[in-house]
């Protein structure tokens, strides 16, 4: 496989964005997979506050390292669980995120999801999560560029953490 050479992309005026990944890359989530939604995911300070307008924190949320995360909690059903048969609080039994759906909300590491990212001399790197080419089902089946819609996974409050790194879950 060819090296890609990193580019950078602005993302927001001013905002930008060292993009590691093969910038053909496609994506679109695919029904069905919630591979994803089976991880406690990191809540930034900010996505706590959202979380606390619509949620019981005490209920949903469980501290980790000193961090805060969605709580992953055990499923009585055979989908859309991980191989313990737990996933995140929010996923519902059709496989869909009552967050999302119910609040049109979520964290906004569920939004980057399958990318990584983390600060690099203090430019903010994006590239595909290692476990997503494994895992994640929704790469190159689609028209839809990642490259040219990093809005969508990026939400801007990524540009103002002073430790964004997303390789942190439960
Ligand atoms: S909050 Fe919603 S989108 Fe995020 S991991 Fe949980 S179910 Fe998935
Ligand atoms: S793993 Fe990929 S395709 Fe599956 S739900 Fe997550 S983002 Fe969508």
């Amino acid at each position: 496989m060819s090296e890609v050479s990193p580019r950078r992309v602005e993302v927001y005026p001013g905002r930008e964005v060292v993009v590691e990944f093969d910038p053909d890359l496609t994506f679109e989530c695919v029904d069905d997979c919630t591979w994803c939604c089976h991880h406690g995911v990191l809540l930034y300070d900010r996505d706590l506050l959202e979380l606390a307008q619509r949620a019981n924190l005490a209920e949903t949320t469980t501290d980790f390292r000193g961090e805060k995360f969605v709580t992953r909690e055990a499923k009585d059903r055979d989908d859309h669980v991980a191989e313990d048969d737990h996933a995140c609080a929010f996923l519902r039994e059709d496989g869909l995120c009552s967050l999302h759906l119910e609040e049109g909300w979520k964290p906004t590491r569920c939004s980057v999801f399958p990318l990584a990212v983390w600060l690099e001399n203090g430019d903010l790197h994006v590239d595909i999560r290692e476990s997503a080419h494994d895992h994640c089902e929704g790469l190159n089946v689609s028209d839809r560029s990642v490259v040219d819609n990093l809005e969508a996974f990026l939400p801007e409050l990524l540009w103002e953490l002073e430790n964004p790194d997303s390789d942190r879950e439960l």
